[in-house]
């Protein structure tokens, strides 16, 4: 489990993360903030997964059949090994955080306390 950002309560469960990527959000289940992760963190732990399918398309794919198939089922393939390293790298090197503050986001430091 994680802890929500915002009010350290365990609220996300790995796979939570694993689907948060750093365009989405996650809405804590405690304190109903989003939270988010580093757009350069999940990229990084990200890189993987994408090489794995890269790498998959090209060396996999005519092993494994005729043209686009074989290509789609090597991507397939690829990513699936790729994720077993962006999983744990996800999980290790990659912090939940509050999200970038958009304009309509009122963040008020007003009212502390
Ligand atoms: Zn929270």
């Amino acid at each position: 489990m994680y802890a929500c950002p915002w009010c350290q309560r365990k609220s996300f469960s790995f796979w939570d993360k694993q689907w948060l990527g750093p365009a989405r959000k996650a809405k804590c289940s405690a304190c109903s903030r989003d939270v988010s992760v580093p757009w350069g963190k999940a990229h990084l732990a990200a890189s993987p997964l994408l090489l794995g399918a890269i790498f998959g398309m090209v060396v996999w794919g005519p092993m494994l059949g005729e043209g686009k198939v074989g290509i789609l089922f090597g991507g397939i393939f690829g990513a699936v090994f790729g994720m077993l390293l962006t999983a744990p790298i996800y999980h290790l090197y990659v912090p939940l955080v509050k999200p970038p503050v958009d304009d309509d986001d009122e963040i008020s430091f007003s009212g502390r306390g």
